[in-house]
């Protein structure tokens, strides 16, 4: 007995844990500085946290009211439908809602090369075939209307990620409308804004009222610091909102997730002060590391170091773990989360000692 044929999909390579390296290098996590995951360093909102204390004694039943009130309390901050909040395990699964409401087998989609692993994985999985559109580094991995079209061929869902992962890089407005309207009628332009938080640039959901070909997504993973609880969501048009109830895996956004959501959605201060912090370390990091790097609206920089996975390899050694750019195609960058005023200006010292160790 065996699973079809696996062949063509590939495991996701995620970040390095802090526990998995203790473990490795017989230390306490608390004494390793983990930035490579672009996690909230900060953690979740103290209420948040109550939140997930007072929902402990509740999940013995199935979450119904939860969900209602998060997709209410979504729809209400971005000025649409509840009906257009699709709520998910994480934007992953927003990612997997949309090929389900959109892929038949066969269908492909272009997706961003380099760039975040699961929108090929997700539309494997649902039998679709995949594109990519070239990101250069000569180009500074810039994000035109023009790198996607020069690429697009009809493709059924085409991503774009903005801010990008692993890159920084964004798509201005003008270009998020630019190809929305210039993709044939049945292709879905994707808005992966799960780093949206870290930038001044508008969101794409001011977009959808008059495109209904566009769907944008969101996390409460990075900015919101609950990554452990998979929260995310999906804002898609009014006109096929209701494919939601036909593609959604029943109770798939936890109790917990999705009170924990809420309470973190109230908290402006907890939010303000982490993309205060972010914008700060992303500076602090391009001006201190040794390396160039590039601009980023995330909550990450990306640098280019050489030989990546001896850095990150040094680094580790060190306390630090970053991220080795490798399984994205790029060997010869890491991709460094941004830490606090504490952890970053330590995290830059060991970095800057790692490139001098691995360049001798
Ligand atoms: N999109 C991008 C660009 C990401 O980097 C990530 C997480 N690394 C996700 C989506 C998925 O986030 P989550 O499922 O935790 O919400």
């Amino acid at each position: 007995m065996q699973p079809r044929d696996l062949s063509d999909l590939s495991p996701y390579v995620p970040g390095r844990g802090a526990e998995e390296v203790a473990r490795e290098l017989g230390i306490d996590p608390d004494d390793l500085t983990k930035l490579s995951s672009n996690e909230n360093p900060h953690g979740p909102s103290p209420a948040a946290i109550d939140a997930i204390r007072e929902t402990a004694p509740t999940v013995g039943v199935y979450p119904k009211a939860s969900h209602t009130d998060l997709g209410e309390a979504v729809a209400d901050r971005w000025g649409v439908t509840p009906e257009q909040v699709w709520v998910t395990p994480g934007a992953d699964g927003a990612i997997d809602y949309l090929s389900r409401a959109f892929l038949d087998p066969g269908d492909s989609v272009l997706v961003p090369e380099p760039g975040f692993s699961y929108y090929r994985m997700s539309a494997r999985y649902h039998h679709g075939d995949v594109a990519s559109y070239p990101l250069r580094k000569a180009e500074d991995f810039a994000q035109t209307a023009d790198t996607v079209l020069d690429a697009y061929d009809g493709e059924r869902m085409v991503y774009l990620t903005s801010p990008h992962n692993p890159t920084g890089a964004e798509f201005s407005r003008e270009a998020v409308v630019e190809l929305a309207d210039a993709v044939a009628e049945d292709t879905l332009v994707v808005v992966d804004e799960a780093y949206g938080e870290y930038t001044d640039a508008p969101s794409s959901i001011g977009l959808l009222d008059d495109h209904d070909n566009l769907a944008v997504l969101r996390t409460f993973s990075k900015a919101y610091g609950l990554a452990g609880l998979r929260v995310g969501y999906g804002v898609v048009p009014d006109a096929w909102a209701d494919a939601y109830a036909r593609v959604n895996t029943p109770f798939a956004a936890s109790e917990v997730g999705c009170r924990a959501a809420l309470a973190a959605l109230d908290d402006d201060d907890h939010l303000e002060r982490t993309v205060e912090t972010a914008r700060w370390a992303r500076d602090y990091l391009r001006e201190h590391l040794d390396a160039p790097t590039w601009e980023s609206g995330g909550n990450f920089v990306l640098a280019e170091v050489g030989d990546a996975a001896a850095v990150a390899e040094t680094t580790k050694r060190l306390g630090v773990i970053v991220r080795d750019c490798t399984s994205f195609g790029l060997p010869d960058c890491i991709r460094v989360s941004c830490g606090t005023r504490e952890t970053t200006p330590h995290a830059v010292e060991v970095l800057n000692d790692a490139l001098a160790e691995v360049r001798v």
